[in-house]
């Protein structure tokens, strides 16, 4: 018998009220978004094309208390600014 893999219901999107892009109710069903759309260019790429799926990070909206995707990397330095790469010891 084959082995089932366990399928999380996909996330529902709802619509922005400022910017009309699609809403997702919270961090996780965003990051599942990033998920998919990261094995989408996997498995394009290795047929040989370009999937359209650019999304590459979420962020919370402040109009709408959701959070959407962006193929926009972050460019705030608030973040990261205080986690310097470590130094190796050998
Ligand atoms: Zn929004």
């Amino acid at each position: 018998m084959k082995k089932q893999r366990a399928t999380r219901p996909a996330p529902k999107p709802t619509t922005c009220i400022r910017s009309g892009k699609k809403r997702w109710p919270d961090h996780k069903s965003a990051i599942a978004v990033l998920h998919l759309a990261t094995n989408s260019r996997h498995f394009a790429h290795q047929k040989g094309y370009v999937s359209p799926r650019n999304e590459v990070r979420a962020y919370s909206c402040d109009a709408c208390g959701g959070w959407h995707t962006t193929s926009q990397a972050a460019t705030s330095v608030t973040s990261q600014a205080t986690n310097p790469t470590p130094t190796r010891v050998a």
